[in-house]
């Protein structure tokens, strides 16, 4: 029986492992698909306090990471397959392994949609992001390309155009998802242009490790394109980690969990943190803040019920 499982390796996860571990409640966390999270995909993070020069991603997870064990928080890999959450302990099921706990912290975190290309997955944190507020102090002066044709897309090009020389707004579609607001004030925007219906076919160059143009096809005409770009940022969506949640815990209408007072689902004992509970700030820090949340919660919640 464990006092705290918590369900995700990113930022929110190790950062509820490194409190609960403090609080002496040897907390138990199981990795997920994706140890680490989205950090662990990142190059170079910038905007994380307390790094002056900043901090590689993989190099600042690996930190917490030790953070949590020497706190003597215990790590099992495997992606969980199935939760009973309708009494407590709650039992979690990871492959052929069930988990008992008394408490439940769920940073299971959200996927950034991506195109599917292969050169894309080569080159995440080498001139492909899917965090404006992360990279786009990189590209100053540079031209860009933002990828989707949603809020997020729109957003993103604007953020960018701050920094950016140039910004190429590349949707598939001449329609776009976004709220009308948001297109009109992308579109004032001097320094962004729109490239539609294009669909993006290759990222090139993989061989010298960085983006150097993008390869687009025209929807209607079928007609081949090279943009030359020094950045591509992929505004396509989240999706979060929720899916053996469904139907047990309350999410919204995009699957994200919905948390009340602090960390807290409608499950007295099962807490949410980072990205699975948050489609808005998405951040390093505020996943971290999130996770400190959780983890206090947590805490009280065993401190009040002994029974359990
Ligand atoms: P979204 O609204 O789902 O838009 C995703 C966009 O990516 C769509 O334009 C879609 O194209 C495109 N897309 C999806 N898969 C693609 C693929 N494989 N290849 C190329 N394009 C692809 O996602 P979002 O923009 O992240 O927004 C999510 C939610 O957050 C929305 O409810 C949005 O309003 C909200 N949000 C609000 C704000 C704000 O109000 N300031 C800011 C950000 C987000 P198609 O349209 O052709 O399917």
């Amino acid at each position: 029986m464990n006092n705290v499982i918590i369900i995700g390796s990113g930022c929110a996860g190790l950062t509820a492992a490194i409190y609960t571990g403090r609080a002496n409640l040897k907390p138990m966390v199981i990795d997920g698909h994706e140890p680490g999270g989205q950090l662990a995909i990142t190059t170079m993070v910038e905007n994380f306090p307390g790094f002056p020069d900043g901090i590689l991603g993989p190099d600042l997870i690996d930190n917490m990471r030790k953070q949590a064990q020497r706190f003597g928080a215990e790590f099992k890999s495997g992606a969980i397959t199935d939760v009973d959450l309708s009494k407590r302990p709650f039992k979690i099921t990871a492959g052929n392994e069930t988990y008992e706990t008394r408490a439940l912290i769920v940073a299971s975190g959200a996927t950034a949609r991506l195109l599917g290309l292969e050169s894309e997955r080569k080159l995440i944190g080498y001139g492909v992001s899917t965090c404006a507020t992360c990279d786009g102090y990189f590209f100053r002066g540079k031209e860009i390309a933002v990828v989707g044709g949603g809020d997020s897309a729109m957003e993103e090009a604007n953020f960018l155009s701050r920094f950016a020389s140039r910004v190429y707004l590349v949707h598939r579609r001449n329609e776009f998802r976004a709220s009308k607001i948001m297109i009109d004030r992308t579109r004032a925007n001097e320094k962004i242009q729109f490239l539609t219906p294009v669909v993006v076919e290759e990222i090139s160059d993989v061989s010298k490790g960085g983006v150097e143009n993008m390869t687009l096809r025209n929807a209607e005409t079928n007609q081949a394109s090279t943009l030359p770009v020094s950045g591509i940022f992929i505004a396509i969506g989240h999706l979060p980690n929720t899916k053996v949640f469904r139907g047990k815990l309350d999410m919204d209408e995009n699957g994200y969990l919905i948390t009340r007072y602090g960390s807290q689902t409608k499950i007295p004992g099962v807490f949410a943190a980072g990205d699975v509970q948050d489609h808005h700030y998405k951040q390093a820090v505020t996943a971290a803040g999130s996770g400190c949340m959780a983890a206090i919660d947590a805490e009280k919640f065993l401190e009040m019920r002994a029974d359990v």
